[in-house]
């Protein structure tokens, strides 16, 4: 059983061939740039990587590309097409018209239309990818997954916000949060990996990447996550504001002649740690910035930190007390600094770091970090999106 999971950007397209037998990854890889001049196609497979600079006019160049290097008598891991026996596609935004991953259909499809405008660069990007893999494979079954899939379990106090009620029964505004597949699939590693039921426990799932989102996870649910409506809200990211007074982003708007449509731009592409900062979006050289002496480096990761100590807090609160805090994704795995700066001063709640153990956390693989006496258990673990799409897609399109 062979599953290739496609993950379509506006001008990038990822894709992963796993083996669901094993759920080992057959071949990976990305195609940059379509549309624009250097394109670039990359191919990791057999432990070997093949990066070609090749013309991607569109995406279904992109798809055809990506199909034939899986089938290549040299470089591919499967003999033909037919051996793909599912397409999971990564959809960003779900509105409340798909609340589980679904089978592509012409309805869905026609339902994908009418919600692009949720997120106006992910979701029209789905679009094409799913059509350029139709246009390829039409016999095989795909099924969309959301980013928002796992966060429907929310109740209505957590996902309402306090508006004019006709205007959510109109528009659907509500938190619908992100990063599901991965803070469902963290979640679920951290039972397994301690050999409890995920129905026993309570779980905070830290996705600290690009983009961060922080997760309450009780009995195995999703009951609040800190993005919002879009994926712009909740704890400072990269480039994105994160929570800010509307009217403070009103008053900016004001004074700097920004229409609604330059403000949205301004708060998800040039705030975050890159507008307090000024250096980088990157947290890697935020701290060689900060370690340099550069105060406002210092400022964007404390204010990261501080934010995110935040929401565990308020999580912890909400899921009336915490058994396990599980960090993922790029920061999260990787930054130690950021792990001990979220973690500070929360004995109180049972949480205590052991600080060795956090800075000697290996890669790639899960961690425990907490200290002997801890009551929380702290674990590291890598996120994979991916296997779980991959997974979704199986059973929805009823391949097991
Ligand atoms: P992601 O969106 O999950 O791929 O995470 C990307 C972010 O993770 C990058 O922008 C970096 O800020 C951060 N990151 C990746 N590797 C490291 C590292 N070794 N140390 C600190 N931050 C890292």
């Amino acid at each position: 059983m062979k599953i290739l999971v496609i993950n379509s950007g506006s001008s990038s397209l990822k894709y992963q061939l796993i083996d669901m037998e094993t759920e080992s990854v057959l071949a990976k890889g990305l195609c940059e740039r379509i549309g624009i001049a250097n394109s670039n196609f990359v191919y990791k497979a057999h432990g070997m990587t093949i990066e070609q600079q090749t013309d991607i006019p569109d995406h279904n160049t992109a798809v055809k590309l990506v199909l034939d290097k899986l089938t290549d008598k040299e470089a591919g891991v499967i003999s033909s097409m037919k051996e793909i026996d599912g397409v999971g596609h990564r959809v960003v935004a779900s509105g409340e018209a798909f609340k589980q991953p679904t089978l592509v259909t012409p309805q869905a499809m026609e339902t994908m239309e009418q919600i692009k405008d949720l997120a106006p660069l992910h979701n029209p990007a789905a679009i094409v990818g799913v059509n350029a893999c139709l246009a390829q494979m039409p016999d095989t079954p795909m099924v969309l997954v959301f980013d928002t899939g796992f966060h429907f379990t929310m109740p209505d106090y957590a996902y309402m916000y306090a508006i004019n009620y006709q205007h959510y029964q109109k528009y659907k505004i509500r938190r619908y949060g992100a990063h599901g597949t991965s803070h469902k699939f963290v979640a679920q590693e951290a039972a397994k990996y301690l050999g409890k039921n995920i129905e026993d426990l309570k779980i905070i799932t830290c996705h600290l990447g690009n983009g961060s989102s922080i997760t309450a996870v009780k009995g195995g649910k999703c009951i609040d996550t800190s993005m919002g409506f879009t994926p712009l809200a909740g704890v400072p990211m990269g480039t994105r504001s994160g929570d800010i007074d509307f009217a403070a982003a009103e008053y900016i708007a004001k004074k700097e002649g920004m229409s609604i449509s330059d403000m949205l731009t301004y708060l998800n592409k040039q705030c975050g740690m890159l507008g307090v900062s000024g250096v980088s979006s990157d947290f890697r050289d935020l701290s060689v910035a900060s370690d340099a002496g550069n105060d406002r480096a210092r400022l964007a990761l404390d204010m990261f930190c501080y934010n995110t100590k935040k929401y565990i807090g308020a999580y912890a609160a909400a899921l009336n007390g915490v058994d396990v805090i599980v960090f993922t994704a790029g920061i999260g795995e990787n930054d130690s600094r950021v792990r001990e700066a979220s973690l500070k001063d929360m004995e109180y709640l049972g949480v205590k770091l052991d600080a060795q153990k956090n800075v000697d956390c290996p890669r790639g693989t899960i961690a425990e970090i907490q200290a002997d006496d801890s009551k929380v258990k702290i674990l590291v673990i890598p996120t994979n999106e991916e296997l779980v799409i991959a997974r979704e897609t199986m059973s929805v399109a009823n391949l097991a």
